[in-house]
């Protein structure tokens, strides 16, 4: 006589149970897809049970009745094997040790597809973002799915954990009926899939309001016995007259929901009384025809209440719903609401899309996959709830390729941008100044390039400094309108302001050398001469020998004619004209004198240092351009030679420049450490990222604020002399 310790004894029972549920389950799709191969599924009871053995849940029930109900909500959707398989493994990656590769090797790509969006979308911490942003976080949702199969998982991972939210502490009730309330069940309504909605929507209400939830219930259950009297007979004589009418068709009744009744007693300020269809019948016939026979076979029993019939059938609601309305007066005077429809305009009313939705084997689109496609871009396009239908329709191409990417600013708002949009376009859609003041970005909280391509669900902050400015390479990869603007008028005006403070100063000098008293020219004569060279204002007259459009001395030689100007026939290089405006004698190079300096910046394709050689390039409108003389660039520019003008770096100042290395390695522990005491505490290390490859080798990419050329050469020696470093390269934009 065997005596089994308690605790077998119990997993035993447990057993027993979990698997007559896994056996009803596969009973139930053999119905729905007798052709259906069932391996799959057996396999993935197997792991999951392996997996979450000894997981409970806390309603003592074993884990693994968790992801059986859930499979069992999508059975009844009548959906395909790799979704209840997905199901049945729907928790594993995140609450046990499997790892995806492992879910992969064993159930293939389509499986391990579904369990990592049903993963990801897991991630999503709805309860710490602001506030109304809900129907954001519904889009963003959809946007980071690629398959809508994962939509319908996750809504009924949310069902069952709505059915099981009392063993939950108070707090976490609240806060999951809350998102339900304002995320899932919108969704589901917006797939058309009435059923999971209502239910949603009922158990989320009695989290939330659970007085109201209470009275309501209570008034319902005080009429529940007259009407379903009401209804039974009402059906019954129904049932007759259709038979005798030769209208194939089967009569249903319901109460209405608990939530929509509070929801249309709030609308219409109304009591329960008030609600007409609070008691309704449904006649579900074979064809549409049938229904406007059915409406009529009801229109001759009761008197329709007047303005109460809808018909949409011939004018199906957004989410295509469709059924013919009407409210009916009873014999008592009791309002009943009767709804009729079809069969399969039945199914969608309950199911939606999920009712629409099938894969084929190999993934491959049947004609029918195509129209619930097309199904889905019209429901889509008829969302009246949105303000601008056009945004959302591009939210919801799930055939599928997301058009936006939804990021977070660190306090939670949601952030819409497009496709491959950067930091930058991020920084201009919070606020100009934060675009135009940006130096730098963290994604998820680490340092990113300003070109890193955002993805749904980063949290993005912007570095913003003082006297930071826009940079016209951004143009290169900003996405947005906005930001390309913003950024275009930024460089424009700058551009404009350095060619007018440049142009001034070339015309005063060459004043200056021909003697010339340009103070004695009045404001009035300046602006006249301008507008007879066709300039409408005495600036875009600057801007112009700024820009090296125009020469000083044409403009000398109209404000002061006959002087000797015309004599001077010497030939000036626009670099000896720029020399002499600056104030330079021929033989003295122009002065560099670091950062913020109006005149000369440096390149940003080399980024030269103190101590590096240089060359100066003047440019159309942005002053003096610094290459360092190794620069590939500097061969191209060096064409327009008359271009060209010495520069030199100014004496020492305490300015840094921020420098990019790339470090080859051979990986091993404490190369890290010894690296950055390599580097020396008094070397600001900007940024720091390393990716290890398989091999073992790894790449650093360091950003380090250097001094001169002489700290850059030490520091890069320190680091060669470091074991497994075997290359350490300064990085250049070209
Ligand atoms: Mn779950």
């Amino acid at each position: 006589m065997a005596h089994f310790p308690s605790a077998l004894r119990q997993a035993f029972s447990t057993n027993l149970l979990t698997l007559t549920k896994f056996r009803d389950l596969l009973k139930k799709i053999k119905r729905a897809r007798p052709n259906e191969d069932l391996a799959l599924l057996r396999r993935a009871y197997q792991f999951s049970a392996q997996s979450h053995l000894r997981q409970v849940r806390l309603s003592g029930a074993p884990y693994l009745s968790h992801p059986l109900e859930v499979a069992h909500i999508l059975a009844d959707l009548r959906l395909d094997v790799p979704t209840i398989a997905t199901a049945l493994l729907h928790d594993v990656v995140e609450d046990t040790g499997v790892t995806l590769q492992e879910i992969r090797e064993n159930f293939g790509q389509e499986v391990a597809h579904l369990v990592e969006g049903v993963t990801k979308v897991n991630k999503l911490d709805f309860a710490s973002r602001e506030e109304r942003q809900a129907e954001n976080m519904r889009k963003m949702l959809l946007a980071m799915v690629d398959d809508l199969r994962v939509i319908f998982i996750k809504l009924a991972d949310r069902l069952h954990n709505m059915r099981t939210l009392q063993y939950l502490p108070p707090e976490k009730q609240r806060q999951i009926a809350q998102e339900t309330l304002e995320i899932y069940a919108p969704l589901a309504h917006r797939m058309g899939m009435g059923k999971i909605r209502g239910e949603l929507e009922d158990l989320a209400f009695e989290y939330l309001d659970p007085i109201a939830h209470q009275e309501i219930r209570q008034e319902v259950e005080g009429k529940r016995r007259a009407g379903e009297d009401l209804l039974k007979e009402v059906a019954s004589l129904l049932e007759a007259k259709l038979r005798e009418n030769e209208i194939q068709a089967r009569v249903e009744w319901r109460i209405k929901r608990l939530y929509s009744i509070a929801q249309k007693m709030k609308r219409q300020k109304t009591d329960i009384n008030q609600v007409y269809d609070l008691l309704a019948v449904r006649i579900i016939t074979r064809s549409a025809n049938d229904c406007y026979a059915a409406l009529g076979v009801v229109h001759s029993l009761w008197s329709p209440v007047p303005g109460r019939f809808k018909d949409f059938i011939a004018m199906p609601r957004p989410n295509l719903y469709q059924s013919l309305h009407t409210t009916v007066v009873g014999k008592t005077g009791q309002h009943f609401e009767v709804q009729i429809r079809t069969e399969e305009m039945h199914r969608i009313a309950e199911e939606g899309i999920a009712a629409h939705w099938k894969y084929k084997e190999g993934g491959l689109y049947s004609a029918a996959d195509e129209r619930s496609i097309a199904w889905l871009r019209q429901l889509v396009e008829w969302q009246q709830e949105m303000s601008d239908p056009t945004e959302f329709l591009s939210t919801l191409k799930i055939d599928l390729y997301p058009e936006e990417v939804y990021t977070f600013t660190p306090k939670g708002k949601v952030v819409v941008l497009s496709r491959d949009a950067t930091p930058v376009d991020f920084a201009y859609a919070i606020h100009t100044e934060v675009g135009n003041t940006c130096v730098g970005a963290k994604v998820n909280g680490k340092l990113v390039p300003l070109r890193y391509p955002l993805h749904s669900g980063d949290i993005v902050e912007i570095l913003t400094q003082k006297g930071g400015h826009p940079n016209r390479d951004w143009l290169a990869f900003a996405k947005s309108p906005r930001a390309r603007n913003k950024i275009r008028h930024w460089v424009k005006i700058n551009e404009r302001a350095t060619s007018v403070e440049l142009g001034r100063k070339l015309l005063e000098k060459e004043s200056r050398r021909y003697n010339l008293a340009l103070k004695n020219v009045s404001a009035e004569e300046l602006m006249k001469a301008a507008q007879a060279m066709s300039f409408p204002t005495t600036e875009d007259l600057y801007s112009a020998i700024g820009f090296g459009k125009l020469s000083p001395r044409q403009v000398l030689a109209r404000l002061f004619p006959g002087s000797a100007l015309e004599e001077q026939t010497e030939k000036k290089s626009l670099a000896q004209t720029v020399q002499k405006a600056l104030g330079i004698s021929r033989e003295a190079a122009l002065q560099v004198k670091g950062m913020g300096d109006l005149l000369t910046y440096r390149a940003k394709c080399c980024e030269p240092i103190r101590g590096e050689e240089i060359v100066g390039y003047i440019t159309r409108g942005k002053g003096v351009a610094v290459h360092a003389k190794a620069c590939p660039n500097v061969q191209n520019l060096l064409y327009e030679s008359e271009r060209r003008i010495d520069v030199e770096w100014a004496a020492s100042t305490e300015d840094t420049y921020p420098v990019q290395l790339v470090l080859r390695t051979h990986d091993r522990p404490g190369l890290l450490k010894e690296l950055t005491a390599a580097i020396s505490e008094k070397t600001n290390i900007r940024n720091m990222e390393t990716k290890i490859a398989e091999s073992g080798d790894a790449t650093i990419d360091l950003t380090l604020d250097i001094s001169d050329k002489k700290h850059l050469e030490r520091l890069i020696l320190a680091m060669r002399k470091v074991q497994g470093v075997r290359e350490v390269e300064r990085l250049y934009k070209v």
